[in-house]
């Protein structure tokens, strides 16, 4: 699509030909872009990030007309500039989409309730509905309980699981098809880098996948800013002023997760684009189709004495639902009734307990860290 510069009549006097904006080659140059270090002026930086993401959406399809849209909203950076940005767009191309704003409540005092009070405040900036979704009245558990329950070391598996489930069930309870999650090109490279580095070729493959949608599932999940960098969605908040949260969670991204961030960092500082190709790297894989495995199916949940829990073999059947809360589920229980099974079975021995509860905590944490997900 060929660049457009938004009229300014104010072009500014004694600026240098090498501090001009490089697009529109009239206003003083004033951001480096991170994506590709190319010095341009804000409104330009403003179009063409809003262009590039309007561009992601057209050519993936992103959008059906008539269609209701649920923005995961966390009140964080990506989120907020998504939600301002989904409205913005849908206004100027009429995508013809309805959004609401779906946030979930995890329950951690300090981090969650503070950013949930900018969503609200969102809410009214957008003029955009917001359901609130919480892991205490879908589970009867708060992260902070969950934490306090099983240590710190597992708490994103936990959230992760949870967080799944609770937008799922948020969406459909607003009869909504489609969640568009904030998740940026930095998230996506980090996620490629991870099942790289632990071999997770299974999930290798679907980690670039612009739209997901499980089989069985009505409900579809796409990632509208899969191309764009984090620091430009930093910028471009800060720029257009933004009402964000911008505190970490009190609980430290998985230890992990968060060497690979690291690494991805260091990368992008000798070379930015390394962001875009280890995207592009990860959408050109093909696997090898797979040998079948024969394993004995079994269909029940172990839950032994410690309160730590073992996983049911059987195969995966498409469109299954979980025996106690109807989700979907390629076992009979789903891994967030599993996981509510050994919290429950650990909160007991802890009343009982302590040693015991220290012992089977321990066990639910080897546990966790075989689950796949
Ligand atoms: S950092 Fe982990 S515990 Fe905190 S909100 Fe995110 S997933 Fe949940
Ligand atoms: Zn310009
Ligand atoms: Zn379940």
């Amino acid at each position: 699509m060929s660049h457009t510069p938004p009229l300014d009549p104010k072009k500014p006097k004694n600026v240098k030909v090498s501090q001009l904006c490089e697009l529109c080659h009239a206003r003083k140059a004033l951001i480096k872009r991170p994506k590709n270090l190319q010095k341009v002026c804000k409104l330009c930086f403003f179009h063409v990030f809003e262009t590039e993401i309007h561009n992601t959406i057209v050519s993936n399809k992103l959008f059906v007309e008539g269609e209701k849209v649920a923005v995961g909203a966390s009140g964080g950076k990506d989120s907020t500039v998504l939600a301002y940005l989904l409205k913005l767009l849908n206004e100027r191309h009429n995508y013809g989409i309805h959004i609401v704003l779906l946030s979930i409540d995890e329950g951690i005092v300090g981090y969650r309730d503070d950013s949930l009070a900018t969503v609200k405040r969102n809410k009214e900036q957008y003029n955009l509905p917001l359901e609130i979704v919480s892991y205490r009245e879908l589970y009867d558990w708060t992260m902070d309980e969950i934490v306090a329950c099983a240590g710190v070391r597992n708490s994103c598996t936990y959230c992760g699981v949870f967080r799944r489930q609770a937008l799922d069930r948020g969406a459909a309870k607003l009869g909504i098809k489609h969640v568009v999650t904030g998740h940026n090109a930095d998230d996506m490279a980090e996620t490629v880098l991870m099942n790289i580095l632990r071999g997770d070729v299974a999930r290798l493959e679907k980690s670039t996948a612009i739209m997901t949608q499980s089989s069985g599932s009505p409900i579809k999940r796409s990632k509208p800013f899969k191309y764009a960098y984090q620091k430009e969605i930093v910028l471009y908040a800060h720029y257009k002023k933004l009402d964000y949260f911008s505190t970490e969670c009190t609980y430290a991204p998985e230890a992990f997760r968060g060497t690979a961030r690291e690494l991805m960092k260091n990368l992008e500082a000798v070379r930015p684009s390394c962001i875009i190709d280890i995207i592009h790297s990860g959408e050109s894989l093909r696997l090898l189709p797979k040998k079948a495995k024969r394993a004995p199916p079994t269909s029940h949940v172990e839950v032994r004495s410690d309160g730590s829990i073992s996983l049911p073999r059987q195969g995966f059947v498409d469109g299954n639902r979980c025996e106690r809360c109807g989700y979907l589920s390629s076992n009979k229980i789903c891994k967030a009734c599993m996981l509510l099974e050994g919290l429950q079975q650990n909160r007991a021995k802890m009343a009982i307990d302590s040693d015991v509860s220290v012992h089977g905590a321990a066990k639910l944490t080897r546990t966790l860290e075989k689950l796949t997900f």
